[in-house]
């Protein structure tokens, strides 16, 4: 069932993946618009999504236990990309002690006062949690390549700033994702890729419901003039940090049910990857465990069954299952 679940994520999610060492061009290559043919919205997506929750809910339980390994997630988006209600969704049905989320803004002046992954490298996940940007590392070679003006603000000596200094952090990006993939932190990138279009539609919409006017500002109309710079930008990210160790998926993010879908499958995936398990204790372990079983029985009052936990599984039929 498990593997069949797995087999039907793993299907969805595989065109979204940014093969490695491809050249992105991500208006031609990739469809804002794009839903799998065989989902259906009303028929499947909300099983689909439940699906995705439920496995997500499954392996963060075991990820935790086992605090070995954690997870990074990035998301990246332009303004009303759907971020904020993406990670609502997705990760409705985890436990929120494992889940750290972090929201990244125009940088602090102590935060300018250090190294461009300073303030991303304080909001790694621990083992055991999954961690998630909103908006991320990315943005450095994002928002900052399409408006320079905030590379001047970062106070790089001068031999930091040249020409080469995107390519430069490209390389530092993937060599820092690679070094915490080798010491047991996956990441994973989700772009939400959104239509022109949609992303106008959205922002009327934030004007013309007075509850949604505080997500509203007139700089994220003002953006838009530099749509395609964004979109050149993104193209070069995606072309040049999707990794073997660290890959990039492109969610078609016109449609908010298919991306929630997608994004919770590429997460859910991504665990299973990992398989964490439970921790099994020691036989000597095991043994304590009885012998201290054995003095709470000798506990019992008159009237008690010796353990009444047993007791009352063994009457429900359901002895053993939640061992
Ligand atoms: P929001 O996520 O809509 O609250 O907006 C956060 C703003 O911070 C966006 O306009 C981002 O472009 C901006 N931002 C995030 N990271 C950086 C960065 N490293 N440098 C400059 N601006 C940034
Ligand atoms: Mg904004």
């Amino acid at each position: 069932m498990a593997d069949k679940r797995a087999q039907r994520l793993a299907e969805l999610i595989k065109p979204l993946r940014v093969k490695p060492g491809s050249e992105v061009n991500l208006a031609k290559d990739y469809d804002p618009g794009y839903k799998a043919d065989f989902l259906n919205k009303k028929k499947d997506g909300p099983d689909l999504l439940r699906t995705g929750i439920a496995l997500l809910a499954d392996y963060q339980a075991r990820l935790a236990a086992q605090d070995t390994y954690g997870v990074l997630v990035c998301l990246q988006a332009l303004d009303a990309g759907g971020k904020d209600g993406t990670i609502r969704h997705v990760m409705s049905g985890v436990n929120p002690q494992g889940v750290h989320v972090s929201n990244f803004k125009v940088p602090s002046a102590e935060e300018l006062d250090h190294d461009f992954l300073w303030r991303y490298a304080r909001r790694l996940p621990a083992r055991g949690d999954i961690g998630i940007f909103n908006r991320s590392h990315y943005e450095e070679v994002l928002v900052v390549r399409v408006h320079p003006e905030n590379l001047d603000r970062q106070k790089l000596p001068k031999e930091a700033k040249g020409k080469d200094v995107w390519a430069r952090r490209y390389r530092e990006i993937n060599d820092w994702e690679r070094y915490l993939s080798d010491n047991g932190f996956k990441v994973v990138k989700l772009l939400l890729n959104l239509s022109k279009e949609e992303q106008r539609t959205r922002f009327l919409k934030r004007i013309d419901l007075p509850e949604k006017n505080w997500k509203f500002s007139s700089a994220d109309a003002r953006e838009r003039q530099w749509w395609d710079d964004y979109q050149r930008a993104f193209s070069e990210m995606l072309s040049a940090t999707s990794t073997d160790w660290a890959p990039w998926y492109v969610i078609p993010a016109d449609r908010k049910w298919f991306a929630r879908i997608c994004a919770a499958a590429v997460i859910a995936h991504t665990l299973m990857e990992i398989d964490p398990k439970y921790p099994v204790v020691s036989e000597q372990a095991r043994q304590e465990l009885l012998t201290v079983k054995a003095e709470l029985e000798d506990e019992a009052p008159k009237d008690a069954p010796a353990d009444p936990y047993a007791a009352a599984h063994a009457k429900t039929g359901k002895a053993g299952m939640e061992a």
